[in-house]
């Protein structure tokens, strides 16, 4: 009765290793929902790739996968001195690589945590968060007047930009080498292979370390099936009444109900059918069923993507089925396209 995603364990973990043995350096991310297969899966996943560092995205993250994995963790949004970034437990101190991203931070930190170790972030084209190249030389006088921290490298958080980033790096390197900042370690996302082997060459006195997650945990689609489990099956008549809204059936069918609704991601699709006026009218004389209002869901059956028919619920759709198609019974499984970072399953099984 369950939104499920099973993972082909042995393809998923081979996939991970030949990421982390073609990555030297890699840092993986983890983040959110865990890219759908929980923080603490991600985190016992890292341990036993035996990596160095694990990324993940918060303070309020980091209890989740402290326990699981034995490293170091660099949390990516920046350290502010309230919330959980000021609150954090001492008993982590020792593991936590802070991102800073602006001065005053870095030496309000520094004043509460002498022996921080730190990231500085550069701000790139994305402009999300980073220092200016100025603001990033200043920081080098707080680190002299603060003999204690431990400065583990500049951040550079770039756009997604399939290969376009290198110029815009050799930029910013030319700055974090002016800088004089006692560093030799650039921590960098969403580079290609070539981009990165570029940037060694290029410095070969610096350390590039990348961050992923999409392309690690999320990397082969082939190792991951997600399924939804029919509920229920109802036979309607053209004209009959069903759901919440109490809409009637456009034509013969099936209704049914599945497993998956709001409360797990599950949401609306774009409308089925052509977007121009002429599409909808011709889809409209043939009588076709987004004509009635019914709109493309994620879940499909023989391959084919079927539609709502009625707008979610919170944890069940129910789905209208055009006489003719082969009707699934109460127990079958159904396939289910879902974006895993916005997805949350009752049930990971790992095979
Ligand atoms: C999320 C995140 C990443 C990883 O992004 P993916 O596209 O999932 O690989 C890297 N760096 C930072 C700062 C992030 O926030």
């Amino acid at each position: 009765m369950a939104l499920t995603l099973t993972v082909d364990g042995d393809r998923w973990r081979s996939h991970l290793r030949q990421v982390a043995d073609a990555e030297p350096g890699l840092v993986p991310v983890a983040k959110g929902n865990g890219y759908g297969f929980t923080l603490g899966r991600l985190a016992r996943k890292t341990q036993w790739l035996g990596l160095d560092t694990l990324a993940v995205g918060t303070y309020e993250e980091l209890p989740e996968v402290a326990s699981r994995y034995d490293g170091d963790l660099l949390v990516l949004t920046p350290w502010r001195p309230f919330g959980a970034a000021a609150e954090l437990d001492p008993g982590l101190a020792r593991r936590v690589i802070h991102t800073v991203s602006r001065v005053d931070d870095l030496t309000d930190l520094l004043g509460r945590q002498p022996d921080a170790r730190v990231v500085l972030e550069r701000a790139t084209s994305m402009l999300r968060h980073g220092m200016t190249a100025r603001e990033l030389w200043s920081t080098a006088e707080v680190v002299r007047a603060n003999p204690k921290a431990r400065v583990a490298g500049v951040a550079l958080h770039l756009p997604l930009a399939n290969g376009a980033h290198l110029s815009e790096v050799h930029r910013l390197m030319t700055e974090v080498v002016a800088t004089e900042l006692p560093l030799d370690t650039v921590w960098v996302s969403h580079l290609s292979a070539a981009e990165l082997t570029a940037l060694r060459s290029s410095y070969p006195d610096f350390t590039f370390r990348p961050r992923l997650g999409t392309d690690l945990w999320l990397g082969d689609r082939g190792a991951l099936r997600v399924t939804a489990t029919v509920l229920d099956v109802h036979e309607v008549e053209r004209g009959d009444g069903f759901g919440y809204r109490h809409r009637t059936a456009p034509k013969a069918g099936h209704v049914l109900v599945v497993s998956g609704g709001t409360a797990h991601g599950i949401g609306l699709e774009a409308p089925l059918g052509e977007a121009s006026l002429r599409g909808r009218a011709a889809t409209l004389a043939r009588g076709g069923l987004d004509a009635a209002g019914f709109v493309r869901s994620p879940f499909s059956i023989d391959g084919k993507q079927r539609l709502f028919a009625e707008p979610p619920h919170m944890q069940a759709s129910m789905l209208f089925l055009p006489h003719g198609a082969r009707v699934p019974g109460v127990g079958d499984e159904v396939d289910v396209r879902v974006r895993f970072t916005a997805t949350s399953f009752d049930r990971i099984v790992v095979t």
